[in-house]
């Protein structure tokens, strides 16, 4: 058994960055003009600071509305998160663009398809479909099966063969397709599950929401087999991570 840094449990606190608002709206109607507005969110992307091409080819080509109630649909690729139901929510896109920038930063373009990468928290799916246009492998778990059943119906005209779903409690990660190159957690915890540090390859990243009031980015990197070393970024506001499945 590894041992677990001090540091993961009693995290340094949040330095708040707040990002500016950036508002897309999709002129009348959905299909080609959601081709258009996912372009101009990928634009407002660009001026918030993403730099990333295939993490913004990514979003480009993943259809959000697919993903969220018709009723919201038109607020689709604005950037805010919205409701999914059973009280989670989709990530905003900013958000979902800098966790994965974030993670992918260590891997040069040809390593990315060979990259295994763990999502916890699939939610409607929209991140996991992201992180399937990234990366080589993607597993993403969820544990309310309604949402996990609802992420299947959303990714199945996706088709993206790399990406599995697993229902289940992200505490303990997924062993059976672990090591992973990159790790995202997409729910906010008090400290860094250990299993999901123990699922790390040596050199992989991971990066989660720490804290309940506060809450903070935070990027573990796996710098040795025994070596975990912590960066706090941006403040950031997740539902929580929670025990079990419902
Ligand atoms: N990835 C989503 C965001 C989902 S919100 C997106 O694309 O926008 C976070 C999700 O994490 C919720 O669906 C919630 O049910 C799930 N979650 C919370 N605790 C979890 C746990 N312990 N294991 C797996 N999923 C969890």
């Amino acid at each position: 058994m590894t041992r677990r840094p001090a540091w993961l449990a009693a995290a340094p606190p949040a330095t708040a960055r707040k990002r500016p608002a950036v508002t897309v709206t999709v002129p009348g109607g959905l299909g080609l003009a959601s081709e258009r507005a996912r372009a101009s969110m990928v634009d407002a992307l660009r001026r918030l600071g993403v730099r990333d091409a295939g993490v913004l080819d990514a979003m480009a080509q993943v259809p959000r509305h697919a993903f969220i109630d018709a009723a919201l649909a038109s607020r689709a690729y604005e950037d805010v998160a919205l409701p999914i139901g059973h009280g989670q929510t989709i990530s905003r896109p900013s958000t979902v663009a800098r966790m994965i920038e974030t993670v992918v930063a260590h891997l040069p373009a040809a390593r990315r398809a060979d990259a295994q990468v763990l999502e916890v928290g699939t939610g409607c799916g929209y991140q996991a479909a992201v992180l399937a246009r990234v990366f080589g492998q993607v597993v993403s778990i969820e544990r309310v099966r309604a949402l996990h059943e609802q992420a299947r119906g959303n990714l199945r005209a996706l088709r993206l063969p790399n990406l599995r779903l697993v229902f289940g409690d992200g505490h303990a990660g997924v062993s059976q397709a672990a090591p992973y190159d990159a790790i995202v957690v997409a729910a906010a915890a008090d400290a860094i599950p250990d299993a999901l540090l123990e699922q790390m390859k040596t050199g992989a990243r991971l990066i989660a929401p720490i804290g309940t009031t506060r809450q903070a980015l935070h990027l573990v990197e796996r710098v040795e087999r025994d070596r975990w070393q912590l960066t706090v970024l941006d403040a950031v506001r997740f539902v929580p991570l929670r025990a079990g499945t419902s």
